[in-house]
Parts: C-alpha cells; sequence; structure tokens
C-alpha cells in the first residue's frame, strides 16, 4: 500500500521531536513491501526528515492539500494514490481510509501509538478492515488494498 504520514501531531511534538517508535515502525511496514510518503499541510518537509534519519526509508515528500483533498492531490503534484493515510486530523482518514492517531503534542516516552498504527495497517492490507476504533473506511470504495 501507498501509507502516507502526517507530519505535526502525527510524526513530530510541538518541540520538533520524534513520536516513539517511528523509526521500527517505518522499518516493519517498508519490509512488509509498503511504500511510505510523508506529506505536511505547511509544506514538503524534507528537512525534518533527513534530521531524523528517516529519508532511506520514505518513498516521497510531498505537501498535503487542506480540503477537496482528492480534487487537489494534482495541485501538490502527488503523483501517487494514498492508500491508507495516517494523520491526527480526522477528515483527511475518513476521504482516503487509514488511521487516526491520538496527537502527540508533547513527548510522551511511553507513547505506544506507532505500533498501533502498524497493527491497523497490517490488518487491513492483509483483510481489508481493522476492528481498532482509529480504523477509518475509504469514502466511496477506494482501491482494494494491495
Ligand atoms: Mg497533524
Amino acid at each position: 500500500m501507498n501509507i502516507f504520514f502526517d507530519v505535526d501531531y502525527t510524526l513530530l511534538a510541538v518541540d520538533g521531536s520524534l513520536r516513539p517508535n517511528t523509526h521500527e515502525v517505518f522499518e516493519k511496514l517498508a519490509a512488509d513491501g509498503h511504500r511510505i510518503y510523508i506529506w505536511s499541510g505547511v509544506g514538503v518537509r524534507t528537512a525534518e526528515v533527513r534530521r531524523h534519519g528517516l529519508e532511506e526509508l520514505v518513498v516521497d515528500v510531498f505537501q498535503k492539500p487542506l480540503h477537496d483533498f482528492e480534487a487537489r492531490l494534482s495541485v501538490f503534484d502527488v503523483n501517487v494514490t494514498p492508500e491508507f493515510v495516517v494523520d491526527d486530523y480526522p477528515e483527511i482518514v475518513g476521504v482516503f481510509g487509514g488511521a487516526v492517531v491520538r496527537p502527540y503534542y508533547f513527548p510522551v516516552a511511553g507513547d505506544d501509538e506507532m505500533q498501533r498504527v502498524y497493527r491497523i495497517a497490517d490488518d487491513f492490507s492483509k483483510t481489508g478492515h481493522s476492528d481498532d476504533s482509529a480504523f477509518r473506511r475509504r469514502r466511496n470504495g477506494g482501491p482494494s488494498p494491495g
């Protein structure tokens, strides 16, 4: 699957620190054959991806539409279809399908949301569904997982 991660409060706290287990979960998702993309509503965050040593695990970095999500993909040259979106902003997850994460505002050593994201993505990629309450199905069907 093409898995798209939001940046602020999904992967990064207010102080710019990385959410616990992000590296490990990105490695597992990539090893499972998924393609990881990063996008953000405030721009192309390549610098943050590099600063946290994630560039080897990330296929590409885009700006994210903040409204009319599907129609505006082309505005930001998002040339791949988001098949599983991970974001603290529920509306975009409800459009593409994926997982709504608890916002990560302040560093919390015990935060285990990334493992939860992994389980939801893994379930969805294998079965087309997840029983986790954070899972959102893609609106209007959409592509099958694979
Ligand atoms: Mg966010």
